[in-house]
């Protein structure tokens, strides 16, 4: 008996079906499978899900669908509003809503910081069924009456955990006092920790939950290695990994954004095409820089933890980490951009003798040793201690005082910030 779920069997229209079928995808994810019936019946929704997962189409496909049947937009009104943390996230989100309502008379935009307002405030002015919008831009919209939410039907929050992370909650919250409580709700996280779910109680009522993981979970899909080496060696060592295996689609991570524009230009120098991506960078360099990536144009893209989350990039065979995360749980995320849709990946991390507290962090997290393998010519000077499993909690050890090398990543300087959220304007995409 063939117990396999189609997307015709979810309650989907022939206009989407069709453009589902032109996309070329066969069978719906699991968190689809789920997510789209619930949605259209109007239940609320709480997703446990990362990227990967395929998420978006998860609240994007149904979402379309009952659009499709209501009143169309009033001007300056918006029918669903999805919140994002990152321009990103939003312009990808964007992208989706075109792509499965190809074939429906529906409107969509998205609205973020570090572009104009002015051409946002234009696109707003004749209504819009699909808003997708970053939150610090989308209160500046709405204190100049560019929108208003008296039609909103749906509100989709993705990727909430990194929205507090971030420093979000007060604009979150800001944002909830000027919709009406009569609507739908769908929330998307990758963790539920205890301040989602208390965000989430204010959120969403009987939600349907739905759990699931993505498509190849790290550790088995990835290949993980390090290379124990000189910091002041990296550079090259990974030039020359570029050149000896003849890699053409290279993510590399970079703990901060001078690093990653310092690396930037050693590759170009050697003659390997790279470009940067971190909160520093224009919208534009940033979008330019990912889309000649996606187009194979360059080979490296160097990118800090928060650029590059939620990127979606489809046959990344290679992950670098040129230095390690402070946060361990940032590992998993940056290595789970490789190996994606059953492709063999391999992450490997660049790691030296400072590094050893985030390498053990890492392992244990992981419960596993990475190997270890040194290339010829890049043997440290100072060697990376031999890491174990330890079976005490890593947080019992008090933390030496940090090195300067180990400032305080991007992450945990934006969670500091959180609690001033006008600074999170214009800079909530790092
Ligand atoms: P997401 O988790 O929404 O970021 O989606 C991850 C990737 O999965 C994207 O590249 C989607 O295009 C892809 N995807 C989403 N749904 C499906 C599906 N049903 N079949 C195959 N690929 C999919």
């Amino acid at each position: 008996m063939d117990t396999t779920i189609h997307f015709d069997s979810l309650g989907l229209s022939a206009p989407i079906l069709q453009a589902i079928e032109e996309k070329g995808y066969t069978t719906p994810t699991p968190i689809q499978a789920q997510a789209i019936p619930a949605v259209l019946e109007g239940k609320d929704v709480m997703a446990a899900a990362q990227t990967g997962t395929g998420k978006t189409a998860g609240f994007t496909l149904p979402i379309l669908e009952s659009l499709s049947k209501g009143n169309r937009a009033k001007p300056n009104q918006a029918r669903v509003l999805i919140l994002t943390p990152t321009r990103e996230l939003a312009a990808q989100i964007q992208d989706s809503v075109v792509t499965y309502g190809k074939h429906l008379p529906l409107s969509s935009t998205v609205v973020f910081g570090g572009v104009k307002i002015n051409p946002q405030m234009m696109k707003l002015r004749r209504g819009v069924d699909v808003l997708v919008a970053t939150p610090g831009r989308l209160i500046d919209l709405h204190n100049q009456n560019a929108v208003r939410f008296k039609q909103l039907e749906v509100l989709v929050l993705d990727e909430a955990d990194r929205m507090l992370d971030m420093g979000f909650i007060h604009d979150i919250r800001k944002i909830l006092a000027f919709l009406p409580p009569k609507r739908q709700t769908l929330m998307f996280s990758a963790t539920f920790s205890m301040e989602i779910r208390n965000l989430a109680k204010k959120l969403v009522r009987n939600p349907v939950e739905i759990s699931v993981t993505p498509r190849n979970t790290t550790v088995e899909a990835v290949k993980q290695w390090i290379c124990p080496v000189d910091k002041k060696q990296k550079s090259a060592l990974l030039a020359r990994l570029i050149q000896e295996n003849d890699w053409k689609k290279i993510l590399v991570f970079s703990r901060t954004k001078h690093g990653a524009n310092r690396l930037t230009q050693y590759l170009e120098k050697k003659k390997i095409k790279a470009a940067a991506i971190h909160g520093n960078k224009s919208q534009n360099a940033r979008t330019k820089a990912l889309k000649a990536f996606k187009d194979d144009e360059i080979r490296v893209l160097v990118a800090t933890d928060i650029a590059a989350r939620g990127i979606d990039i489809d046959q990344l065979p290679q992950v670098i980490n040129f230095d390690l995360p402070n946060v361990p749980e940032d590992y998993i995320h940056r290595i789970g951009r490789t190996g994606r849709a059953g492709l063999k990946g391999q992450a490997i991390s660049l790691v030296s003798a400072d590094e050893f507290k985030q390498l053990s962090d890492i392992e244990y997290l992981l419960n596993r040793i990475l190997d270890r393998k040194v290339i010829d010519g890049f043997a440290p000077v100072n060697d990376v201690p031999v890491t174990r499993l330890d079976k005490r909690p890593h947080h019992a050890k008090k933390a030496k005082q940090p090195h300067k090398d180990h400032r305080q990543g991007q992450r945990s300087g934006s969670k500091g910030r959180g609690h001033n959220p006008r600074s999170q304007r214009g800079n909530n995409n790092r």
